[in-house]
């Protein structure tokens, strides 16, 4: 019979992947308690009304990206394509937000029918942040603070950088829309099709074109700077300056737009030159205005995601994971006998209660010495205890090193602190 295999763009994360992934969810996981964020853990489904509400009509997730079916019930339901709509639902729905700040993170799978390639993938990992309550540039700044503190951190200070923009408010985007609008439809012609698409439906996307003619195009078009109104840039200015202040370079990027129509003021992305196309490890941006979209009362907000599978890719592109996370057992316990078996379970066991901090694997399924040693071998532990009829009579085991082959004996109440004394010396 045919093999069943998974849906593409949905990968499998091998357990030597997994040791990379929880090394990064671990430093990650500290930066964030560093600045006092807390998790927030959310459903994976929510209800399609929610996305299409919030990310907007026409956006490419929305328009074509969103894994949505209908349920028993016959209601519409959608597979998370991000995480900051079901945020804002959840702390809306349990009166997080009302006069209250909130910092907030989270980390899942997303999911967005995007064409499968090296670091685009159907179903990806994003860790998030969330802050709600704060309407200054100031938490503007220490969000941007901190992911440097977690590039720092990963080792990936000098591949990434920052690039920053304002959108203003909605009304400053209305008017420039106009502007660009009135601008592109001179070019209408020499646009590519998607951009021709859009200009009808969300010109300021058109900005954010890969297209290298049309790039070209908006190189004369009205820039978006020249239309943003004074509390934005009032606030923008602050940013900047706190930016300069704390010595965190930044470029600004007035094409930078957001591919979420939720986003407002600050808008921003950590980019690397290391994965082609796929470039942005890590996106995000104000959006006050979200919170009363979604029918609660209006509250400042600002957030990022940052992709797990291209930052764990940049990682391994540099070399940049320790070697150290690829965890092996650090003892294998092997019985010369199935009449052993017990005792040896005796070791392993009580071994665990003694030094809880260490990984003891107990051989099982049989065979002889020779088939048990070859499965020590590879497992990669650095000790084996061996338990023969002479070992249990004397009420001691056999402790080989695995990195020297250097085997004695030792006394079952010694054996803890024999163990440690040799993994302190291998290390
Ligand atoms: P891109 O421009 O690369 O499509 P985006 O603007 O759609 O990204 P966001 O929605 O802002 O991305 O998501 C934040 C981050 O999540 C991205 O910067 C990226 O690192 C990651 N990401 C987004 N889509 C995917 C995907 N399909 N596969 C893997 N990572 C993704
Ligand atoms: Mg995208």
């Amino acid at each position: 019979m045919a093999k069943i295999q998974a849906i593409r763009g949905m990968n499998d994360i091998l357990p030597d992947q997994s040791a990379s992934w929880q090394y990064v969810e671990r430093v990650l996981g500290k930066v964030l308690g560093a600045y006092g964020y807390r998790e927030i853990r959310l459903p994976i489904v929510e209800k399609t009304e929610l996305f299409q509400r919030s990310i907007g009509e026409v956006t490419d997730i929305v328009e074509k990206e969103m894994y949505t079916f209908e349920d028993r019930n016959g209601d519409s339901l959608t597979l998370r394509p991000e995480g900051t709509a079901g945020c804002v639902r959840a702390a809306e729905e349990h009166g997080l937000l009302f006069n209250q700040i909130q910092r907030l993170w989270y980390t899942g799978p997303m999911f967005r029918h995007e064409r499968p390639q090296k670091g685009r993938y159907r179903q990806f990992h994003q860790i998030g942040v969330e802050c709600f309550g704060m309407a200054g540039p100031d938490i503007d700044a220490e969000v941007l603070l901190m992911t440097a503190r977690m590039w720092k951190a990963l080792g990936l200070r000098d591949q990434v950088r920052l690039e920053l923009n304002s959108l203003g408010t909605a009304e400053d985007r209305k008017q420039y829309q106009q502007a660009l609008t009135d601008y592109l439809e001179q070019h209408r012609e020499q646009l590519d099709e998607d951009s021709q698409r859009r200009l009808g439906t969300n010109p300021l996307r058109i900005l954010d074109t890969k297209v290298p003619e049309t790039q070209a195009i908006l190189e004369d078009a009205p820039r978006l700077a020249d239309h943003i109104g004074e509390e934005s840039r009032a606030h923008f200015q602050g940013l900047c300056q706190l930016l300069d202040a704390t010595g965190l370079p930044y470029t600004v990027n007035s094409n930078l737009v957001r591919g979420l129509d939720y986003y407002g003021k600050t808008v921003f992305e950590w980019v690397t030159d290391a994965l082609g196309a796929q470039g942005t490890v890590c996106a995000g941006g104000r959006y006050d205005g979200l919170v009363e979209q979604l029918g609660g009362r209006s509250t400042p907000a600002i957030g990022f995601a940052m992709g797990m599978e291209r930052l764990i890719l940049l990682l391994e592109n540099s070399q940049l994971i320790p070697e150290s996370v690829h965890d092996r057992p650090d003892i294998y316990v092997m019985a010369m006998g199935d009449e052993l078996r017990q005792d040896a379970f005796a070791v392993a066991e009580t071994l665990r209660d003694q030094c809880s901090d260490l990984s003891v694997v107990s051989h099982c399924g049989g065979g002889g010495f020779k088939s048990q040693m070859k499965k020590a071998d590879r497992s990669g532990a650095r000790l084996a205890i061996i338990i023969g009829d002479d070992e249990k009579a004397a009420g001691e085991v056999s402790l080989k090193d695995m990195t020297n082959a250097e085997q004695v004996r030792v006394a079952r109440q010694d054996l803890a602190a024999a163990c440690y004394q040799r993994l302190g010396a291998a290390n």
